[in-house]
């Protein structure tokens, strides 16, 4: 018993380390896992992606966590992107989401300790189950809630700082994952992957997804997965609809009319900077890199935001 209550408290002190920085300071998040692990030659194909990872390199896997803490990541994600049940099932290891996922937020924990940064944070990432790109292809409300019920509550067992529900596209998955997410007790951040428009990928607007959302308490609600160059004018309307902290982790890249993203290199880690003074300017006190983005992106944000320590 000794060590878990050891455990819990340990655990408070961390939140409450967390929800007090993310009212006063401008946090880092990492850049991205599953691009940077294909740029360092791990399979990432589907239907596994980044979650084959977790078994076939899990050391090239803690490498990236540590680079992005090494480069001044103060938040890390863990590569639970795509370890629900549902997802591993249909390469028929669904049995092994809760060992796998247990992994991937014990590959995190490893870098975290290893970086000698241990206030940095360890957030769960809780995605949709469906192609973030293809939001017509949500699943029923009893697998989302069956699903994100599960994948919370292993998260939180895990140790987790915080979870990151992250990569919405559908107002209705966004409410269920936070849902979850939030009856566990741990901090919970929302992040929503939206149009050049400014609506999410599903059509709905980022003002009705809010009006939703907002009551559930979240901790702060982010943009993600939209393009760098475009994601300002977004987060202009989503300060228009709350004071809560608010956050972007973009892409370096572009959605194509089939809705599959398309590297660029046209965003470079100082252009990659400079966008985020304009987010930050904007409001947003929470900034990271999506897909493509590389360690580079955050040891170049971190010299541009430095750390208060
Ligand atoms: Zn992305």
């Amino acid at each position: 018993m000794t060590s878990i209550t050891t455990n819990n408290s340990s655990h408070n002190i961390r939140r409450r380390s967390l929800e007090q920085k993310i009212k006063y300071e401008t946090l880092l998040l990492d850049g991205a896992t599953g691009t940077e692990l294909e740029r360092r030659g791990v399979d990432i194909s589907l239907p596994l992606w980044s979650a084959r990872a977790i078994l076939d390199a899990p050391e090239v896997l803690m490498q990236i966590h540590l680079d992005y803490l090494l480069a001044g990541a103060d938040i890390i994600t863990t590569n639970t992107f795509r370890t629900h049940r549902h997802n591993l099932a249909l390469s028929g290891i669904g049995g092994q989401a809760k060992s796998m996922t247990q992994q991937a937020v014990a590959i995190a924990q490893k870098a975290v300790r290893l970086s000698n940064n241990t206030s940095a944070f360890v957030a769960g990432s809780i995605a949709p189950l469906g192609d973030s790109y293809k939001p017509s292809n949500t699943l029923s409300e009893n697998i989302l809630e069956e699903e994100h019920g599960l994948m919370s509550n292993i998260l939180v067992s895990s140790g987790v700082d915080l979870i990151l529900v992250e990569t919405m596209n559908t107002i209705v998955e966004a409410e269920i994952a936070t849902r979850a997410a939030i009856s566990t007790g741990c901090p919970t951040f929302i992040s929503l992957v939206c149009d050049r428009d400014g609506s999410l990928l599903s059509g709905e607007s980022l003002s009705a997804a809010t009006t939703l959302l907002l009551p559930l308490e979240p901790h702060a609600i982010l943009l993600n997965c939209t393009s760098a160059t475009d994601v300002l004018s977004t987060l202009q309307k989503l300060r228009q609809y709350t004071c809560l902290p608010i956050g972007v982790y973009a892409n370096v890249g572009y959605l194509n009319e089939d809705k599959n993203w398309i590297q660029t290199k046209a965003v470079e880690p100082d252009y990659y900077a400079k966008c985020a003074l304009r987010w930050n300017e904007a409001g947003a006190t929470l900034i990271g890199g999506c897909c493509g983005t590389r360690p580079d992106h955050i040891a170049t944000l971190r010299n541009v935001f430095p750390c208060k320590n």
